[in-house]
């Protein structure tokens, strides 16, 4: 598993198919056929991670 922002393998689990980054500070929840990528907001919360060069339904944001 690397971050699919980055590439980078500095990654660690925070719960069931869900991954922060440190080096870009992202959360992301692998699935099975795509990867969701959040941003971690001052609070603590998390909204979601926008990035136009991804916008091509590779990541797909969706918060319950
Ligand atoms: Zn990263």
């Amino acid at each position: 598993m690397n971050c699919p922002v980055c590439e980078g393998r500095a990654i660690g689990k925070v719960g069931v198919e869900q991954y922060y980054c440190w080096d870009c500070c992202v959360e992301f929840t692998s699935q099975s056929d795509k990867v969701v990528i959040y941003d971690l907001a001052e609070d603590g919360s998390l909204v979601a991670w926008d990035d136009p060069a991804l916008d091509s339904g590779l990541a797909e944001v969706a918060i319950e």
